[in-house]
């Protein structure tokens, strides 16, 4: 069974989240956040300083109270197509059907992250509970009962790899929290 996933809008906008050539910062129109001192506060668009990825509040941990989306009308059954589309495409190229944190790296400078992997022949790599999606090189699944340290060590073990063998620093996407 596919398993449903749902985002918030407040990650969304600090992640800028984006797929399929479009990002947040195509749609955002303002933001209301409260800071440390509980003073609220209004950015448009340019404050936000959107990037890959990256928000103003990648580097301030101020919270998101709600943000003004600027959306163009268009055809509702065009629009559900489209959907459709995106997701079976979606389904298609991703392990859906598992537990896992989305994309793990970073797209590079020039690069792939997930391109660099599969060409290292990592797809099915394991340790612990956590391997390498077979269906897409970018996602760490959950196989069997992975501890977060089993996925850092993977990760760890990845980056090391794909720099040995393609002199190529891969970054991540997601954000680790805590400690192992
Ligand atoms: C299967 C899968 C596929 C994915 N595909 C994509 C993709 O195609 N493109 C993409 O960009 N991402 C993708 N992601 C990652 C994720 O969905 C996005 O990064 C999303 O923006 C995060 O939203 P969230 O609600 O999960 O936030 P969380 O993961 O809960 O939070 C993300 C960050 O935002 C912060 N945050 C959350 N709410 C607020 C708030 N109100 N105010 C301030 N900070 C806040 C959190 O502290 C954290 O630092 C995928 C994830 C999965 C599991």
């Amino acid at each position: 069974m596919l398993q449903e996933y749902l985002g918030c809008i407040g990650g969304a906008v600090k992640m800028n989240a984006g797929a399929y050539g479009k990002e947040m910062k195509d749609i955002v129109y303002s933001t209301k956040y409260i800071d440390y001192n509980g003073n609220i506060h209004e950015l448009d668009l340019a404050e936000h300083e959107f990037d890959y990825r990256h928000s103003i509040f990648s580097n301030q941990s101020y919270i998101i109270l709600e943000s003004t989306l600027k959306l163009k009308k268009g055809n509702k059954n065009e629009i559900e197509a489209k959907i459709k589309e995106y997701a079976n495409s979606r389904k298609e190229k991703q392990p859906l059907d598992k537990p896992s944190a989305g994309s793990v790296f970073k797209r590079g400078d020039g690069f792939i992250a997930s391109k660099l992997i599969d060409e290292c022949g990592l797809k099915g790599k394991q340790i612990g509970g956590a391997m390498i999606s077979e269906k897409h090189a970018g996602f760490i699944i959950n196989d069997k009962n992975a501890t977060a340290k089993d996925v850092l060590d993977l990760i760890e073990y990845v980056k090391e790899d794909v720099y040995e063998k393609r002199g190529k620093k891969i970054e991540l996407e997601i954000e680790i929290i805590g400690e192992k």
